[in-house]
């Protein structure tokens, strides 16, 4: 037999390939571009990012051949000392720019060099559910256990769902932790629910890290999206955790510009050493002009910080009206958004409604993933099941809500009188429909998401 024949009858995957294989974007992205479907899953904006990264960006390019080489592996030198200076004024913390920062492909690659450089064979993890799933197989590559707790909805006596009512129960966080428990995993403000961690509960955080020796990864990624005077505090700012908190961030969210896949990880000199052995044998350096321009659209924002003209004041001004649009849209169609404290996501219970989820290519599905996959398929609206943001164990228990995003400009649409009186006229007509239908449950479901996907087709 051939040896190329030999070598290929052979097992070809590694281990640490199996049981990760399931992404909710690959999976979810491609639905939707397959059904030319209105995009509201994927968390990106439509929109470009400010002027001033744009031509930074521009400029960086044009700037001559150093440009596009490779620069520092750990870091552009600039970026670094952009992000040291920003930074240490937020964290209240001196940066050393060359020890405690390392820019990596997005946060993405933060997370993963955390994980595989502090992370070991046996080590426990916490993670805080709903989680960003790319937590649960970056710990099981690096051969940890994944250990999760969820945050629950306390009922709050309010009509009005705040992610805020989510809540830690420090008993329940307390239980978790064993002798083998290296780290904890947070994201504040967490998606999908947006919610933002009060200091209180950062603080009990804190003291269970500190009490039991235990890292903290803190994913930041939305660190300037806050509504309603919810106020991002970090982590890391808390005293004792500086040494133990690896706080992660990103360019792409913080400058709405997800494509350039700018990311860092800053920490004590002390961890973030370990991350960079990980970063200098795997990836070795980020795009030189990107991380250029990321550092000038830092420097802009040290300027101007606090003031009216600070992106990271303007963009959640925008996103906030944003946020109540689309909670009013849901409204209207009978769903009751939990409303997010931060960030540009919205979670909605669907229980109500009643579809008949008759595709029997999804029937061993949870119930959200084949609701979305109908959404997509009939109705031509992409969304996320919340479900995929939890764990195995406890995905059951939430599987009847979905994820909207709502960083889009196609809201824009909303502000034309003429779409809302086209919508108030189908909303009647519809009433009108149902009214006169008996089956009036399953009517209720295809009507609710016709609208939803009205309020977003672009016109
Ligand atoms: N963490 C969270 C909570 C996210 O939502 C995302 C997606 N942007 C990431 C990390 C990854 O960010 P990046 O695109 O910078 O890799
Ligand atoms: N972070 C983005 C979201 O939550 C998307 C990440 C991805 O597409 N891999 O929607």
């Amino acid at each position: 037999m051939p040896l190329f024949q030999l070598i290929m009858a052979r097992r070809l995957y590694a281990n640490r390939t199996i049981g990760v294989d399931k992404n909710v974007w690959v999976e979810f992205t491609q639905l939707a571009a397959d059904y030319k479907a209105v995009n509201l899953g994927q968390g990106f904006p439509d929109f470009s990012p400010p002027q001033f990264v744009q031509d930074a960006f521009c400029k960086a390019v044009s700037g001559g051949p150093q440009m596009h080489q490779y620069t520092r592996a750990f870091g552009h030198p600039r970026l670094v000392k952009s992000l040291a200076k920003f930074f240490s004024r937020v964290v209240g913390h001196e940066i050393d720019p060359f020890e405690d920062v390392l820019v990596t492909v997005g946060a993405y690659q933060a997370l993963f060099c955390a994980f595989q450089a502090l992370i070991d064979d046996g080590d426990e993890v916490i993670i805080v559910e709903p989680f960003f799933d790319c937590y649960q197989p970056m710990v099981l590559m690096a051969g940890g256990t994944a250990v999760y707790v969820p945050l629950r909805p306390v009922n709050g006596g309010s009509t009005v769902l705040s992610s805020g009512d989510w809540v830690l129960s420090a008993e329940e966080l307390a239980s978790k932790i064993t002798p083998r428990t290296k780290a904890i995993v947070i994201n504040t403000p967490n998606n999908p629910l947006g919610k933002v961690y009060k200091v209180e509960e950062l603080q009990m955080i804190a003291d269970l890290c500190i009490k039991h020796d235990l890292l903290c990864f803190s994913d930041e990624v939305y660190e300037w999206l806050t509504y309603d005077g919810a106020k991002h505090v970090k982590i890391a700012s808390l005293p004792g955790m500086w040494e133990r908190t690896i706080t992660v961030g990103s360019a792409g969210k913080t400058f709405s510009a997800t494509g350039w896949k700018v990311g860092w990880a800053i920490s004590s000199g002390k961890l973030i050493k370990h991350m960079k052995i990980i970063h200098q044998n795997s990836v070795y350096h980020c795009a030189t002009a990107a991380q250029e321009a990321v550092s000038h659209g830092f420097d802009r924002e040290y300027e101007l910080f606090g003031t009216p003209e600070s992106y990271f004041q303007q963009l959640p001004a925008t996103l906030h009206r944003k946020r109540q649009k689309l909670a009013s849209c849901l409204r209207s169609v009978g769903l009751q958004p939990v409303m997010p404290e931060g960030g540009y996501f919205m979670i909605t219970d669907i229980s109500s409604v009643n579809v008949d989820l008759n595709d029997e290519s999804t029937k061993n599905e949870s119930y959200d993933f084949r609701f979305v996959k109908w959404l997509i398929k009939e109705k031509g609206l992409a969304t996320i099941p919340v479900s995929a943001f939890f764990s195995p164990e406890h995905s059951k228990e939430f599987d009847k809500y979905i994820r909207f995003c709502f960083v889009k400009e196609k809201q824009k649409q909303w502000k034309k009188a003429k779409v809302i009186k086209q919508l108030e006229k189908q909303k009647r007509q519809e009433a009108a429909e149902r009214a006169e239908q008996e089956e009036s449950q399953s009517n209720k479901g295809n009507s609710c998401h016709l609208l939803i996907v009205s309020y977003y087709r672009p016109r």
